[in-house]
């Protein structure tokens, strides 16, 4: 029988309806034999009402105090699950952060864990009893409270999981998976059975919000299995892992990411020199402004074109500093632009397909999409295109890439 650590988080648990259907479903899991330590949210809405009282007495409440108000809404599910699991006459204990002793450093609103004690959960396991934690916080070593960051009891299930070695830490959510697109711009999109970590973090880092980054990378660091699924659905959801599938039929993409929140930014002529980049982006990185895809060009006579991509809040910001820069070069003209997007296509499979790039290109160029920038990694290509053509570009990689096909019928297809 397994070891699972289970995560539901906040609309999963925001109602007592909604409770006793966890405590139905752990119930369920708990007699079919397997050890189950539950991870639980504050109910939704709540952290921010906990928030709201704060503010309505001080703007900056000290974050030791913060820490010790946000921390309850967590406590108050782990207590009321726990009745619900009695209810069905389930063995189970309740545990806040400090009692399974969840031990932090001391940065409070954004600790870091540095070590988890699996003692008191093994004797209730052992005991056959279910174990249910309250996600999001921890002590430090002094014993104050601390918590772990919004949306951190992701981070905590991950963190339990790997601590008590479970076979599978299932993350509980109001989505059935991880698909291959945004659904809501693609009817076709797929749920995914199974992404690998890396992939999932570049699908993840582009609006893919199904779950904490943090959660992300700490699952791959301690190779934890992850599963998404639905607490409202009954289904497989899709697992996160380490393993990639090797075989020829392997799709090449796992998905389609993309993201709004771009702006551009086009310096002309600027001497052709070296330490120009530098001069360029340094005063923007000082300024802590986030810089995504660089283009240069030469240009004409030692001069040269160069181009950079920011967040769109950021750019009257950047905009301003690159002003400065380019009168300080002599620079010829400043443009920015709002208007763009960043479509990428996600894949580890493409380490061994070649050709990913030019299908890509050639499926967006017999569209008449335009490409204005081009980024690669090892497992991602990304194009900076003009923003209203962002669903049709979209819509139109999610075919090329043949991604509305079950895997069943693309093998079926090549033989
Ligand atoms: N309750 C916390 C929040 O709203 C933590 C979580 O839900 O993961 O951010
Ligand atoms: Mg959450």
């Amino acid at each position: 029988m397994a070891l699972i650590v289970q995560k539901f988080g906040g609309t999963s648990v925001g109602s007592v309806e909604r409770i006793e259907h966890v405590a139905d479903k752990v119930a369920s899991f708990r007699r079919h034999g397997h050890d189950v330590v539950v991870v639980v949210s504050a109910m939704s809405g709540e952290t921010n009402r906990l928030i709201g009282l704060a503010q309505a007495i001080q703007e900056h409440p000290t974050p030791r105090e913060l820490d010790v108000l946000v921390a309850t809404g967590e406590q108050v599910t782990t207590a009321l699950l726990c009745m619900a699991l009695h209810k069905r006459e389930v063995a189970a204990r309740s545990y806040n952060g400090g009692q399974v002793r969840i031990l932090t450093d001391d940065a409070h609103t954004k600790a870091r864990i540095q070590h988890i004690d699996d003692h008191n959960m093994r004797t209730d396991l052992d005991a056959g009893r279910v174990v249910v934690v309250a996600g999001f916080q921890g002590v430090d070593e002094h014993g104050n409270i601390t918590t772990l960051g919004r949306g951190g009891s992701d981070t905590t299930a991950v963190a339990l999981a790997a601590a008590l070695k479970a076979d599978e830490c299932q993350i509980y959510t109001d989505v059935d998976g991880v698909y291959t697109t945004d659904p809501r711009v693609v009817d076709g999109a797929r749920r995914l059975e199974k992404i690998t970590f890396e992939e999932m973090l570049e699908m993840a880092s582009m609006g893919s919000k199904v779950l904490q980054i943090r959660a992300v990378e700490f699952a791959g660091k301690y190779a934890v299995p992850l599963r998404v699924l639905s607490s409202f659905e009954e289904g497989p959801g899709t697992l996160i892992t380490l393993e990639e599938d090797t075989g020829m039929e392997a799709p090449a993409i796992a998905g389609i990411a993309f993201n709004r929140d771009e702006a551009k930014l086009t310096v002309l002529g600027v001497p052709d020199t070296p330490g120009v980049a530098y001069q360029i982006l340094g005063p923007i990185g000082e300024a802590n402004i986030e810089v995504d895809v660089i283009l240069q060009n030469i240009g004409e006579q030692a001069k040269t074109d160069f181009t950079f991509t920011v967040a769109r809040g950021d750019l009257a910001r950047a905009e301003a500093i690159l002003r400065d820069t380019a009168a300080a070069l002599s620079a010829s003209e400043v443009r920015a632009d709002p208007r763009i997007a960043k479509v990428s296509v996600v894949g580890v499979g493409m380490r061994s397909h070649a050709g990913v790039a030019s299908r890509m290109f050639k499926a967006l160029a017999e569209v008449g999409v335009n490409i204005q920038m081009i980024s690669t990694s090892e497992i991602k290509i990304s194009v900076i295109i003009e923003e209203k053509y962002l669903e049709l570009a979209v819509r139109t990689l999610h075919s090329a890439f043949e991604l509305d096909v079950e895997p069943e019928d693309q093998t079926a297809k090549a033989v």
